[in-house]
């Protein structure tokens, strides 16, 4: 089936292919190492994680590619107020993204690439560009991006730049640039400040430079696809088009996706509004890591998405609903044969389901798919129909679902657990939810010694006994259904 996605870059809805026939070759712009990420920044790389988990679900093989900005102002200045390196500073951040990157059930992609490790590619682009009289240097020795060289520049973001009148902008004395709008390709150091010593001079990389030479490093001076959220669209990718495809004459990328914001009261969550949280808080505040990664996704990634807790309580209702259903086909006993009803029903939302994705991953009405599935598969197994057949099914369309949505496995108590055991470390106990404290108070193995102790005290007729040992579970938030095959547990 045809994948076709939004292109910023054209305005159109066009086939997703690639470019080799063979590997589709991405890029999406990684995180900025200097704080934790906030759940605004996590719907951006949750929605490129359904694009690429959907193009390996559709056999589509993919080369995916995320930067690492770990060096920029902030980190400069956090780690100068920190007192340490720059190297010193920023892994705990960047073991952090990758834990919540995990917690989110994000696969990795197969190339992470750190700024700092990629200098002497972005110097060599940089003087490319010089040898084509691209960029220059000024007094303070920084470079500078020529944009009146590139009579492309604003393909991307369609902006207009005719009539912005370069005289006017006083950042021309200050920097002593030939345009208000050139760009920093590489930013000499202020006095102390840290920098690497190149044929360019003393500086370190502009953002904008890094993701063209990496991408290009790792993916060629063309590739198929490039990603980020929607803030990146101008100036980021705007001056990445600029500066590559001036070096190299060829397209940079084909296709742009721009995932747009996870907003809060109607604004962008951002660190400068102050109105994000971010995986953590919420882990700690009793939420689950599955439910987070339903709620940014189950809006299609070209609409805005509203940040609530009601969205985010219905997602853990959805989350579990799915959950439910699976365990019900999965461990029911169901009589040989298949119903032919509900075989037409599964095949339908198995249908809808990847049409609904193939259709600019609206991720909505694939949802809305398998939850037809759910109702109907629940109406039939009450009603006793659901038969072996349709069993196994059902499962091969939740499993495909599963290998997009990955929300049904649970791995709630131990993301819970090591959130916990994050926030001693960090001396942050007292902004957990004494919800979770409590339910963290018990581990597995406690808890299957204490139904064991229970099963012990029925079966000797001290009702007293397990009556108390149920209350005690429930009150630590542990639930306990009684069924013919022995009893279950689950945490609420
Ligand atoms: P940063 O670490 O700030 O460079 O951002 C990492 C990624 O998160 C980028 O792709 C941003 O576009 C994206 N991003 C930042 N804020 C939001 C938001 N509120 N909603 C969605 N994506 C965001
Ligand atoms: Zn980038």
């Amino acid at each position: 089936m045809t994948i076709r996605l939004f292109n910023t870059l054209t305005n159109n809805i066009e086939e997703l292919c690639p470019g080799d026939g063979k590997t589709l070759r991405m890029y999406a712009c990684g995180p900025t190492v200097y704080d934790y990420g906030h759940i605004g920044n996590f719907r951006t790389f949750v929605q490129v994680d359904v694009l690429r988990r959907f193009l390996r679900l559709q056999g589509v093989e993919v080369r995916h590619v995320m930067n690492i900005t770990d060096v920029d102002d902030k980190i400069i200045r956090n780690a100068a107020a920190a007192d340490v390196s720059i190297a010193e500073y920023t892994p705990r951040f960047e073991d952090a993204f990758f834990e919540d990157l995990d917690a989110l059930a994000v696969e990795r992609p197969e190339v992470i690439s750190r700024a700092t490790e990629c200098i002497p590619e972005m110097v060599a682009l940089i003087q490319r560009l010089a040898s084509q009289n691209l960029a220059y240097k000024t007094k303070d020795g920084s470079w500078y991006f020529r944009i009146a060289g590139d009579p492309e520049y604003g393909k991307l973001s369609k902006k207009d730049f005719t009539g912005i009148n370069d005289g006017a902008r006083i950042d021309l004395d200050e920097y002593d640039k030939d345009s208000a709008r050139d760009f920093a390709l590489w930013k000499a150091p202020k006095p102390g400040e840290y920098h690497w010593n190149t044929e360019l001079g003393p500086g370190r990389p502009g953002w904008h430079i890094e993701c063209s030479a990496m991408a290009m490093k790792y993916l060629g001076e063309s590739f198929d696809l490039h990603a980020g959220g929607e803030d990146l669209m101008f100036p980021h990718h705007e001056n990445e088009i600029a500066q590559s495809e001036s070096a190299t004459h060829k397209p940079f990328a084909r296709h742009w996706m721009h995932v747009r914001f996870l907003l809060v009261e109607g604004k962008k969550m951002s660190k400068s509004e102050g109105n994000f949280y971010t995986l953590r808080d919420l882990l700690l505040k009793g939420h689950k890591a599955a439910a987070i990664r339903l709620l940014l996704l189950s809006n299609p990634y070209r609409h805005q998405l509203n940040f609530t807790f009601d969205g985010l309580l219905d997602a853990t209702s959805s989350v579990e609903r799915l959950r439910t259903f699976h365990q019900r086909i999965l461990g029911g006993k169901f009589p040989e044969g298949a119903n032919p009803d509900l075989a037409a029903v599964t095949d339908k939302a198995r249908e809808d389901f990847t049409a609904a994705l193939a259709n600019d991953l609206n991720t909505a009405e694939a949802l809305a798919a398998i939850f037809d599935l759910v109702r109907v598969g629940n109406v039939v197994s009450d009603s006793g129909s659901l038969l072996a057949g349709n069993a196994a099914q059902i499962i091969e369309v939740l499993d495909r679902f599963d290998a997009v949505f990955a929300v049904l496995q649970d791995r709630d108590a131990d993301l819970t657990r090591a959130a916990l055991a994050w926030a001693e470390r960090e001396g942050r106990l007292d902004q957990v939810a004494a919800s979770v404290l409590v339910q963290a108070s018990l581990s597995d193995a406690q808890i299957d010694a204490l139904i064991a102790e229970r099963n012990e005290a029925r079966r000797s007729r001290n009702f007293a006994r397990s009556d108390g040992i149920r209350m005690e579970l429930s009150e630590k938030g542990i639930l306990l259904e009684d069924s013919k095959d022995g009893v279950r547990w689950k945490r609420k």
